[in-house]
């Protein structure tokens, strides 16, 4: 079995959608970036290939390319499991946290963890999203930004998966 960690951090703007594991959280502000700017998806994005040392998100969609302008991360994640599934791995367990001062995730929890699940093919059990404050301490705590962070487990594939792929 192979581990991957990921991170990112992205700017909160006005008026921008706040879009955190392929779901919209209806909110003032949304993360600024070339794509939707999913943090979320972007952190478990970089543990996938991390488990497998592929390199790392702006390797494989650079943010200056016309292509992943306006991108949905939910996308980019598809092309990377393909990516790892190519490379004869596949996910068997995900552990996250976002960092957000506001709004307060709770109600949203159970639709992010079903959206990873359904982007990953993994069973809702093995998707876990935990979300915290940074108790108003700069730039996530003020509100200025919004983080988040992924551990990955990712298993060989049996050898006649891999045959179909
Ligand atoms: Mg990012």
């Amino acid at each position: 079995m192979n581990i991957g960690h990921g991170w990112d951090l992205h700017r909160l703007e006005p008026g921008r959608k706040l879009m955190l594991g392929g779901v919209h959280i209806p909110w003032s502000s949304g993360e600024a970036g070339h794509s939707d700017g999913d943090v979320l998806l972007h952190a478990l994005i970089d543990a996938l290939l991390g488990s497998c040392a592929l390199g790392d998100i702006g390797y494989h969609f650079p943010p200056g390319d016309p292509t992943w302008k306006d991108a949905q991360s939910s996308d980019l994640l598809r092309q990377v499991c393909d990516l790892l599934h190519r490379s004869g791995f596949s996910p068997c367990q995900i552990d996250t946290t976002v960092i957000l001062e506001a709004p307060k995730l709770k109600g949203y929890i159970s639709a992010i963890r079903s959206s990873i699940a359904e982007l990953t093919s993994l069973p809702v059990e093995a998707v876990s999203v935990k979300a915290k404050t940074a108790e108003g301490f700069p730039p996530v705590g003020t509100g200025e930004a919004v983080e988040a962070h992924a551990v990955v487990l990712v298993e060989p594939l049996e050898e006649d998966q891999s045959l179909y792929l």
